[in-house]
């Protein structure tokens, strides 16, 4: 007898939502006395108030999808960075 397949079940209904991120805009400020620095990068196209997105070797705008490669200095300045971040744990 040959084996059979179980037929696959399909779900419906429920799906698992998965938990959005927020923008978590306010981490990209760092706040000395009352002025709020950003410390993130601002998309050249869509001016003042929308933070590029960084990833591992660029920047990344959401809204008019602009994108800037990060130069090799600065990844290295990153990697650099990483390191004493390990060597301190
Ligand atoms: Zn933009």
């Amino acid at each position: 007898m040959g084996k059979r397949k179980a037929p696959k079940v399909i779900k419906k209904g429920k799906r698992k939502r998965k938990p959005k991120k927020s923008s978590e805009r306010w981490k990209k400020y760092k706040i000395e006395g009352n002025i709020a620095k950003p410390t993130a990068k601002f998309c050249p196209r869509c001016g003042r108030g929308v933070f590029l997105a960084e990833s591992k070797n660029r920047w990344f705008c959401g809204r008019c999808h602009y994108t800037e490669f990060k130069s090799k200095e600065e990844r290295e300045k990153e990697q650099t960075k990483e390191k004493e971040k390990k060597v301190k744990k």
